[in-house]
């Protein structure tokens, strides 16, 4: 292997930075030429490629988003544009391909591979946490610890007002967001897709809390599980107790990386360049049980997401 290339395709996420650095510093140590692409996919379409010194990747590793820019790319989905991609990667000399994404990115990448025999591998990188094969997404972390301050704030006003919080946060159709940093945050109801909920019991712990004296009442629900604004708006009608709505949105996905995240992603792109070296393709690097893996994409996309049973039960037990 002489020449690798990177991309960071999808969503970014707090940690891509440092798994970017980690690629670069170790494959230039065994001697590997590196590739940035900007732009994702597309970027790899159009030759958005430049080589990369140890230079490119100073004073990054704290930075949240990616220096090499992320995109969706409508192009490559279709075997012309991975027909562009491939020649590109020709023309740069380029023979092994690390891509950090989600599993979007990485259904591209065995596409790419199948087609055309480019040696891919994937870094999961993506606050969502919903990729099954890997216990942590790098990002997952610094986003619950994001939420987890919003929720220390919201508990100050919330308790000063005797108010019910709703904090809305990301996760799609994954619920590890709302799950951990509800935990974390304290807060008294946790509500996630992957997990049924009655409303009315909801209605009555707020009731019976402020009964007992409790000053705030803070629930996080996961956006594929509903609208803080509806919730925060039923809750007012029910139970006549005063509700009120925060979606943080996108300040979720940015910021200074937790040292979690920059761990696991130096350590996922030190692998990748190893698992490359070997001479593998198609791998996907993960933590399980605090081990680091490498397997197989195929197998990794076959695998589903599930949530935490225990966790969620935990959760929502706690606010008595
Ligand atoms: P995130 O979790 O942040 O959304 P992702 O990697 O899952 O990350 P996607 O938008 O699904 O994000 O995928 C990123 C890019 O990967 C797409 O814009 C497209 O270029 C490519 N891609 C995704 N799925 C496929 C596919 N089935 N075939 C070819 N390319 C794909």
């Amino acid at each position: 292997m002489n020449t690798i290339g990177i991309l960071t395709s999808g969503g970014d996420a707090p940690g891509m930075n440092a798994a970017i650095r980690a690629i670069t510093r170790v494959a230039l140590a065994k001697g590997i030429k590196v590739m940035g692409i900007q732009r994702g996919y597309n970027g790899l379409i159009n030759g958005e490629i430049f080589e990369m010194g140890r230079d490119s990747v100073s004073d990054i590793i704290q930075r949240g988003g990616t220096v090499l820019k992320t995109a969706r790319s409508e192009e490559f989905r279709t075997p012309e544009g991975r027909e562009k991609a491939a020649n590109m990667l020709r023309i740069f000399g380029i023979e092994g391909l690390i891509v950090l994404g989600g599993d979007g990115s990485f259904s591209g990448a065995q596409l790419l591979s199948n087609e055309h025999g480019i040696k891919t591998i994937g870094i999961p990188c993506t606050i969502d946490n919903d990729i099954a094969y890997t216990d942590f997404t790098i990002g997952f972390d610094t986003a619950i610890n994001t939420v987890v301050e919003v929720i220390n704030k919201l508990r100050d006003t919330s308790a000063s007002h005797e108010r019910v919080s709703i904090i809305e946060v990301m996760g799609r159709r994954c619920g590890d967001i709302a799950l951990h940093a509800g935990i974390a945050g304290g807060a008294e109801c946790v509500i996630i897709p992957e997990m049924n909920f009655e409303f009315d019991s909801l209605c009555r712990s707020i009731i019976e809390t402020k009964v007992l004296g409790k000053l705030h009442y803070i629930v996080v629900v996961a956006e594929g599980a509903g609208k803080a604004q509806d919730i925060a708006e039923r809750i007012e009608k029910c139970t006549g107790v005063q509700a009120r709505a925060t979606v943080p949105g996108h300040i979720q996905r940015g910021g200074m990386p937790s040292a979690f995240d920059r761990l696991i992603a130096t350590k996922f792109g030190a692998t990748a360049v190893e698992v490359l070296v070997e001479g593998k393709s198609q791998r996907v690097i993960g933590i399980k049980d605090s081990k680091i893996i490498d397997i197989d994409m195929n197998e990794a996309l076959s695998i589903k997401k599930t949530v935490d049973k225990d966790l969620y039960h935990l959760a929502n037990n706690l606010s008595i």
